[in-house]
């Protein structure tokens, strides 16, 4: 198996799915005793997500930069970085990589377009919803049209994610919320629901849901999957 890399800590409680869902898709494929060549590199996600506040973006990219090239040089062949938000500076990441990386924006379009998904809505932290990184990467390539949530459900969708799903709370009246949201989204047209930051997937575990919902972190996990199993170093 080739060796993936991945730069995880934003959150913990999200890459620590990660590393479930990889070695289990691994046992799953291969059996026995197998289970996933992985280097993770772990941050504190309080110093990323101060950068965020400040908007500090350069920052934030070449911190994540010097870690991606950690992993390169330890042995990576690719790269999953464990976050929606910090795609944003994806670009920086690949310009000190020469390994690829595999682009959670990718891993969601590709699972919108085989489900034949034409518009999805789009939760997120209030940077993924807002900005252009995520959308246009979904419109452009894949022809996803994107809705967002009303401004005041992004104000608490944004605030349950930072003050709650990435401190390991995952309580009933942010599923509730986050179910109304969802249901607003179907009124509007939605087909289906982009779970866009890691960690809502553990807040909605077992719900049902009024939108068919595609979790960025299952896609991306499976994406790397691929890439682990596929033939060649
Ligand atoms: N894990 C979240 C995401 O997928 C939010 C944390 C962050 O801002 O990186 O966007």
């Amino acid at each position: 198996m080739r060796t993936l890399g991945v730069l995880g800590g934003m959150s913990w409680e999200s890459t620590a799915t990660y590393y479930r869902l990889l070695n289990q898709g691994v046992r799953e494929r291969l059996g026995g005793l197998h289970s996933a060549p992985l280097l993770v590199h772990s941050v504190d996600f309080a110093e990323i997500a101060a950068l965020q506040q400040t908007g500090d973006w350069v920052a934030a990219g070449e911190r994540l930069a010097r870690a991606a090239e950690g992993l390169q040089r330890a042995g990576a062949t690719a790269l999953l970085l464990a976050t929606n938000t910090m795609h944003k500076v994806a670009p920086a990441i690949e310009a000190a990589l020469t390994i690829p990386l595999l682009h959670i924006g990718d891993a969601v379009g590709q699972a919108l377009q085989l489900d034949g998904v034409q518009r999805a809505a789009l939760l997120g932290t209030r940077f993924t919803m807002q900005e252009a990184f995520y959308r246009e990467r979904l419109s452009a390539r894949f022809g996803i049209q994107v809705l967002v949530p009303e401004a005041s459900d992004q104000v608490e969708l944004d605030r349950v994610i930072f003050q709650e799903l990435c401190c390991g709370q995952f309580n009933a009246p942010a599923r509730s919320f986050y179910l109304q949201s969802l249901e607003r989204l179907r009124a509007e047209g939605a087909e289906a629901a982009i779970l866009g930051c890691t960690e809502i997937g553990l807040l909605l575990e077992g719900v049902t849901s009024p939108l068919p919902l595609i979790d960025s972190s299952e896609r991306h996990v499976a994406m790397g999957l691929e890439w682990l199993l596929a033939p060649g170093k």
